[in-house]
């Protein structure tokens, strides 16, 4: 039996966030192209070395990356849209950033989430190009774990099936040529690894777990029918994560030499087919059993358990204890947390804490015993302290809970009806103009948090700093001549976190940062207790900059489906019942807003979407439960009062319906980067609530012009009727900077009012 310690990937941001220090450096020309490339090489090694001294025994390479894994492998196949040929002789890093980013002569690459995660992945785009390999970074990492740490590491890709299945820009017939131009690629870099001296070789296939439909699977079989016969000395083992393996009895006889399943997300499903269908005798399985996202420190013999049930089930000789997916989901180690509850400190684990958690399974199993005394006692003994802990006892909102009826989770009056009230007293222009929420938080914004924070300065100098802030941008808001107004969300470093800071039941980590598209990184709390509203949230901040216009300030609160995706949420009761309570705290902060004289309230959800089950078959309750708590939210208020959601990196097509389910009277969504099909869908399902799409990107520091702006708008009055129709920008602002917000929003209202003319006139 030969049984290895191993993850599917680890976090590359660093404990203190150095990753994301060194690409911002770089960026803002403080390091040059070759002091960025050796403080990545260091940082790349070090993490090598760390993973070591934690005891884990096989090692992963290819799971760092300089900005996002899809784009490494778009550029290394030379996958490079067209439009970037006005960059004038690029270096590889210039070409790399302004795909991801964008520069200020072409537009960024598309991005969207990562299957069920807040991850969000460049979108490799198809055009026909002539595929090469330009640079095997993969095998350069290989090579230096090899001569810098002296290990046999295991390189990790992301598969061709994967790659392929979330690239965009091709139709059937393109698909076959796409296919047959990037097998040779990869089997190049498979047999460039196994040439160095790769045992294995990881591929990841996680849209091995979606719903393949026959001809799928019949390409899969054959894409790798083609692999294993032109790199037959590479050893490969399909790594997929996230839900269980679909087709399970026709995928797992693919020819490779391992397979890695999740025990923990579909791990159910995927015992039941192994009970089934059996597991391959020849091939290595990769148990992922120790959950890769979330932050929970697991119950060890449990973790056992199903090892044990998989052993009986299959017989195995050889396999791999791994975690569900890569540790890039979770933060790096908990141990720099000094402020949180003791209870709480104990249950968790991060990554560090779970290739501990690995690398004692592990030794157990092939050791027979474990290698401390109590290991198991205590892992059983953290969990049962913070269950029965007070915080997760709270009477008063069981009671409010329980004693909810069907009517709390809908509005008095239908949307027809509210649309016509909503006219009548808000008078709003036709096409009115709003932004997303947030304003720049300008380096003095951070500055002046992060000292109010260390106790550098007095709370009520806060407040007065946030306050000014604020009515400089209601002034200039005023100035854009914009129609409903916002108060710039300067209190908040990140949407989740504020609300979280103030409600009952939550925790919050100095440095458990994860990625969430590029170098930006976000902080979730953590929901370990029942959630309770206590005192109003943002109704102080929001009705002062009310009282400084006569225009609206919109409301601006976190929607409760994004609370709960964008935190870790505790394990011990289901996340429905959590949303819920969620739900019901955030029904009191708009009955405060209402309360105050806000007529306009927004409850963003953009993280609605990302929740959804990666199979169809689960959707429906997903969206049942979480549109309920969305809805028990929002409903009780005046048919006067408007409710606004707002939504990014959401596809339409298969969403309209959820959507509509939320009854808000205005949606905006992010559309720009991929505004033809979002326009596309809404032809085929008309939409009939209030609805603004998002007409530039604020991903990018690129000032759109009027006219591309007025071209967007004009497309979109095809789909979306005048009554119904929003301008906005795609999402929030806070990332960018002051002079392009100005710049981009005026050419925004300029399209608006011309083309309000332009309708009148028609
Ligand atoms: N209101 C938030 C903001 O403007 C929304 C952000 C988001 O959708 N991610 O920042
Ligand atoms: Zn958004």
């Amino acid at each position: 039996m030969n049984v290895t310690s191993t993850v599917i990937g680890y976090p590359y941001i660093g404990s203190k966030r150095e990753w994301k220090r060194k690409l911002e450096s770089f960026w803002k020309k403080e390091l040059t192209e070759k002091e960025f490339e050796a403080a990545l090489k260091q940082l790349r090694i070090d993490r090598l070395k760390h993973q070591q001294n934690l005891g884990l025994e096989y090692i992963t390479v290819g799971d760092f990356t300089k900005y996002d894994r899809m784009l490494d492998l778009a550029v290394m196949f030379n996958l490079i849209p067209k439009r970037y040929d006005v960059l004038k002789n690029p270096t590889i890093n210039e070409l790399y950033y302004a795909m991801a980013r964008g520069a200020k002569e072409v537009v960024a690459c598309e991005m969207t989430k990562w299957f069920n995660t807040n991850y969000h992945y460049i979108v490799p785009e198809y055009e026909g190009q002539k595929l090469t390999i330009q640079g095997n970074h993969i095998l350069d990492q290989f090579l230096e774990a090899r001569d810098e740490v002296g290990i046999n590491a295991k390189p990790t890709i992301i598969g061709p099936y994967t790659f392929i299945d979330l690239a965009k820009g091709y139709d059937e017939k393109e698909k076959a040529l796409f296919i047959i131009q990037l097998l040779p690629l990869y089997v190049q870099v498979f047999n460039e690894l196994t040439e160095a001296g790769a045992e294995w070789i990881q591929i990841e296939e996680p849209s091995f777990t979606k719903n393949l439909p026959l001809e799928e699977i019949q390409l899969i079989e054959e894409m790798y029918k083609q692999l294993h016969e032109q790199a037959p000395h590479a050893k490969l083992l399909v790594q997929t994560y996230f839900e269980s393996l679909h087709a399970y009895e026709r995928l797992i006889q693919l020819p490779v030499d391992g397979f890695g399943l999740d025990f923990v997300h579909g791990g159910k499903q995927n015992i039941k087919s192994i009970q089934e269908f059996g597991f391959p005798k020849d091939k290595t399985l990769s148990i992922g059993v120790i959950n890769g996202r979330d932050i929970w420190s697991v119950n060890l013999a449990e973790a056992v358990s199903i090892i044990s049930t998989v052993k009986q089930l299959t017989n195995l000789e050889n396999y791999w204890v791994s975690s569900s997916c890569s540790l890039q989901h979770i933060p790096v180690s908990k141990i720099f947390e000094e402020n949180l509850p003791k209870e709480l400190y104990d249950h968790l684990a991060f990554a560090d804490e779970k290739i501990r958690e690995i690398a004692h399974i592990t030794y157990f199993i092939q050791k027979g015993s474990w290698l401390k005394e109590k290991l198991v006692a205590n892992s059983m003994k953290v969990i049962e302290a913070l269950t029965t802990h007070p915080i997760r006892k709270n009477e008063r909102v069981k009671k409010a809970l329980d004693t909810l009826v069907p009517n709390d989770f809908k509005r008095f009056v239908p949307f027809k009806e509210r649309q016509q009230i909503q006219k009548e007293s808000l008078k709003l222009p036709d096409f009115p103009t709003t932004t997303i929420g947030s304003f720049p938080q300008s380096v003095e914004v951070k500055k002046t948090r992060s000292a109010w924070r260390k106790g550098e300065i007095a709370d009520a100098q806060y407040a007065h700093f946030v306050k000014e802030e604020s009515a400089r941008w209601v002034q200039i808001q005023e100035e854009i001549g914009l129609d409903v107004l916002v108060h710039g969300e300067f209190e908040r470093t990140d949407m989740v976190e504020y609300f979280g800071e103030h409600l009952k039941g939550f925790a919050f980590t100095n440095y458990a940062w994860v990625v969430s598209y590029g170098s930006r990184c976000v902080k979730p709390p953590i929901i370990y207790g029942d959630v309770e509203w206590t005192h109003a949230m943002t109704v102080k901040e929001v009705v002062e900059a009310q009282e400084l216009t006569d225009k609206y300030v919109k409301g601006m609160l976190t929607g409760p489906i994004t609370i709960l995706n964008w935190s870790f949420v505790r394990n011990d009761i289901p996340r429905e019942a959590v949303a819920l309570q969620i739900g019901y705290a955030l029904r009191q902060e708009v009955a405060a807003l209402e309360e105050a004289g806000i007529k306009i309230i927004q409850v963003d959800e953009p993280a609605l979407r990302e929740g959804l089950p990666l199979r169809k078959e689960n959707w429906e309750y997903y969206l049942q439960w979480s549109v309920d708590a969305f809805k028990l939210a929002t409903s009780d208020v005046a048919t006067d009062t408007q409710i606004h959601t707002h939504m990014c990196y959401c596809e339409f097509n298969d969403f309209i319906d959820p959507i509509r389910a939320l009854d808000a009277d205005v949606i905006s969504l992010e559309t720009s980067r991929s505004h033809g099909e979002l326009i596309h869908s809404l032809k085929e399902n008309p939409y009939e609530l209030g609805i603004g799409l998002g007409v530039y990107d604020i991903h990018s520091p690129r000032v759109p012009s009027v006219e591309e702006m007025s071209a967007i708008l004009h497309e979109s009055l095809a789909v979306i009727p005048k009554e119904q129709f929003w301008v906005n920008p795609d999402c929030g602002l806070k990332t960018r900077q002051e002079t392009e917000t100005v710049a981009a929003l005026k050419n925004m209202v300029i399209a608006a009012k011309e083309l309000r003319k332009q309708v009148i006139t028609i």
